[in-house]
């Protein structure tokens, strides 16, 4: 089966996305994790940053949560919930972020 080639979020780069930035979302019936963006490994950095902004930006419907923004281990075609979030590499772009 083909799988959709996904390439990074960034403007004009063209790399294949390896990562996925996402935030687990519920309603209180529903869990899902909504998505942010997709990165190659050079954007992954900037990429995060403005999915988090994104996401502390986004309204909430009354009883929906977002939680924190996150980041995955991205291949195409697989089920959000077998994606491998990537503890680690998601604290060392927060920490980068200069805040
Ligand atoms: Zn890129």
């Amino acid at each position: 089966m083909s799988q959709a080639f996904v390439c990074c979020t960034y403007p004009e780069c063209l790399e294949p996305a390896g990562y996925k930035i996402a935030a687990m979302r519920s309603d209180g019936r529903f869990r899902e994790l909504k998505t942010y963006g997709h990165a190659c490994v050079d954007h992954l950095g900037n990429i995060f940053q403005k999915a988090h902004l994104r996401c502390e930006a986004t309204p909430r419907m009354p009883g929906e949560v977002i939680d924190e923004v996150g980041l995955y281990r991205f291949r195409p075609g697989s089920r959000d919930a077998f994606l491998e979030r990537l503890w680690s590499l998601e604290e060392s772009c927060r920490a980068n972020s200069g805040q």
